[in-house]
């Protein structure tokens, strides 16, 4: 059996995005995901989400909610150390741990649209890893098509009045608030009717369904959320009322960012693992990897990885620039994820039949990859996105 966890083969046109302090934080990272996690993966994967102390041990090491300000628990540091982050778990081969989405997506939320009081309340917890968070837009009824969440939110007094469910919410076991996406209005323009209201989960009236039972990422917990008749305070809202829409396009180049980062990462360990095992496998009395067929695969295979880190780290540089388009982030996810399929299918046929093992790193790949061009926008509408563009 193979370990989870690889370093990945340098990139044949060297990366430039960091310095001597990230690579000391990834370093940091690397060790977290091998002695805390990598160890505990098949556990994860049996009770269908993370140790709940694994987001306290994370945030005592500073790797939760890195990028916020230091005045709320952060570090104040570059979205280089967030990439640093996910990199590192994708090289572990991890799919369990959802520290991402509670950093890098709702601490944004809540650091971008809070008041002083919401953010002093929220992101110091969540740093530590006190609170875990999750963001609720997902429905039964509706996924891509946002404007046509039914959730309701009702203003009742000083209260919102909230009933409806969500569904596909990572972390939404263990979460201990939510953002919630509510109905608030009733205008013909759709987006105008959404608001973004914080939940706690103790509240009288939110429960929890069971993680729901995923072809993959096994470990990561995923469930149903339900709501009815949970009262809040209305200075739960985040921003304004009507403003859900705009404040969840705000971040969408980052959060696509974010999936296209996982995805690049991923496929790159697949790659080295690939690359090993097609060393140490012998066949026909030479390792596999000396067939001319494995050698063009696996030059193909290069070829199209370093391809797409270029055009990442070149996205990265004008996300860190504060300039980078929709259209572009929507292609890097799209692409990315879509290499990254094709690499985990191509180093699973140069496996054989271990390949469709899933004690194999390069096994659990394959299926927890899938989900990919499916969330944070499926991959048909980052095409509707780039297309609109022209
Ligand atoms: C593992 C996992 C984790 C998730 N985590 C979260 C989370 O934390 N929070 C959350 O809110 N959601 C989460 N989701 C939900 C995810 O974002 C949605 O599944 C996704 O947005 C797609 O929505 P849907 O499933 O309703 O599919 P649908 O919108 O019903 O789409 C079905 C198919 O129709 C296609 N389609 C839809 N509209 C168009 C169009 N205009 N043009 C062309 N094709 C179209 C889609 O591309 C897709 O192929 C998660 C999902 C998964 C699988």
């Amino acid at each position: 059996m193979q370990s989870g966890a690889i370093r990945p083969i340098p990139n044949m046109l060297a990366r430039k995005l960091f310095t001597s302090d990230h690579e000391a934080f990834r370093e940091t990272v690397r060790k977290f995901y091998e002695k805390e996690v990598v160890p505990n993966i098949e556990k994860y994967e049996k009770q269908q989400h993370v140790d709940r102390d694994l987001w306290n041990k994370a945030g005592e090491l500073g790797l939760l909610c890195t990028t916020m300000p230091e005045e709320y628990g952060g570090s104040g540091v570059d979205r280089l150390y967030s990439m640093i982050l996910i990199e590192e778990q994708a090289y572990a081969m991890d799919s369990s741990t959802g520290f991402s989405l509670h950093s890098d997506i709702v601490a944004n939320y809540i650091n971008n649209f809070g008041n002083e009081e919401q953010k002093q309340k929220w992101l110091p917890k969540m740093a530590t890893g006190e609170t875990v968070t999750a963001i609720a837009m997902t429905e039964p009824g509706t996924g891509s098509d946002l404007q046509a969440v039914r959730t309701t939110a009702v203003l009742d007094g000083d209260e919102y009045v909230i009933n409806g469910s969500k569904i596909f919410i990572t972390n939404g076991y263990l979460c201990d608030m939510a953002i919630v996406v509510c109905k608030t209005g009733n205008t013909e323009k759709g987006s105008a009717n959404l608001s973004l209201i914080i939940v706690e989960a103790d509240r009288a009236g939110f429960s929890k369904g069971k993680p729901l039972n995923k072809i993959g990422m096994k470990g990561q917990d995923t469930c149903e959320l339900f709501f009815d008749n949970v009262r809040v305070p209305k200075e739960n809202l985040l921003g304004m009322e009507g403003m859900g829409f705009m404040m969840l396009m705000k971040e969408l180049a980052w959060e696509r960012m974010l999936v296209a980062i996982i995805c690049q990462a991923g496929a790159e360990a697949a790659f080295a693992h690939t690359v090993q095992y097609t060393k140490d496998r012998k066949a026909f009395g030479k390792p596999i990897g000396t067939f001319q067929n494995t050698r063009f695969k696996l030059a193909e295979l290069r070829t199209e990885i370093d391809f797409c880190r270029t055009y990442l780290d070149r996205c990265m540089e004008l996300q860190l620039e504060e300039s980078l388009g929709v259209d572009a982030a929507a292609a890097a996810k799209y692409k990315i994820s879509d290499m990254f399929s094709k690499v985990v299918d191509e180093c699973l046929q140069l496996h054989g039949g271990y390949g469709y093992m899933l004690e194999y790193p390069i096994a659990r790949a394959y299926i927890d990859n899938r989900a990919n061009r499916i969330y944070a926008g499926t991959n048909e509408i980052m095409k509707e996105l780039i297309s609109r563009t022209l």
